[in-house]
């Protein structure tokens, strides 16, 4: 069955109007019967999983990026460094998985009340959301969803997110069809923070080391 390609505007997050809303959030329609299907699912094992982010537009990217930058060089590191403090978990707007409408962050309503829920520590070992990842990591693909960016240490670009998934039946299109240059054109185009320290070599080895640094289930030479 032919599925339609999203266009370019779509993947950089400059149109909402494909996606339905979720828990008031904003999703893709397949991904969220999907993930309405593995909600049920986890209930039924003790987990409450709960949507924490799915789809976020430019302007939304292009806040959180512009406000960590302000914040780093406030404290006095040089717009160089601010960006790679940046990119150890945010990337730059137009090139967010989480502009597609596929890609949620999850956490489980039945841990006890965290102040800070997207810390990496407490997915593991007696953490509150140890038994949340185990759960996703024996059942999410079950339901079309894999882990983003693993802790594979062969693995390149953003640090590890245990909490972060993507529906690979749809975000492979999303991914096959994603354009770097254009996206670089529109990222120069529209006048960010930090722009002017980030040229097209920065870019070409930003989209390799973190654009494709995902989990190699989600690579395209394995679609
Ligand atoms: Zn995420």
């Amino acid at each position: 069955m032919a599925v339609a390609q999203p266009t370019l505007i779509q993947t950089l997050g400059l149109d909402d109007s494909h996606l339905v809303e979720l828990e008031g959030n904003l999703l893709t329609a397949k991904t969220a019967t999907a993930f309405c299907a593995m909600q049920a699912a986890a209930l039924q094992d003790g987990i409450d999983l709960q949507l924490v982010s799915a789809y976020r537009s430019f302007d939304r990217q292009k806040y959180i990026w512009e406000d960590k930058y302000k914040r780093y060089t406030a404290e006095g590191l040089s717009p160089k460094d601010a960006i790679e403090r940046i990119l150890q978990y945010s990337t730059i707007p137009g090139t967010s998985r989480h502009h597609w409408g596929t890609d949620i962050d999850v956490t489980d309503n039945n841990a006890p009340k965290q102040k800070r829920v997207l810390v990496s520590e407490k997915f593991h070992n007696n953490g509150p959301f140890a038994p949340l990842r185990k759960w996703m990591e024996k059942n999410a693909s079950k339901f079309g969803f894999y882990l983003v960016y693993t802790s594979d240490a062969s693995r390149t670009g953003f640090s590890y997110e245990p909490w972060h998934y993507s529906y690979l039946p749809e975000a492979q299109h999303y991914q096959k069809q994603y354009d770097s240059r254009t996206a670089f054109a529109y990222f120069k185009s529209v006048g960010i923070y930090g722009s002017a320290h980030i040229d097209v070599d920065f870019w070409e080895e930003y989209y390799t080391l973190f654009f494709k640094g995902i989990n190699v289930e989600l690579t395209t030479s394995n679609l």
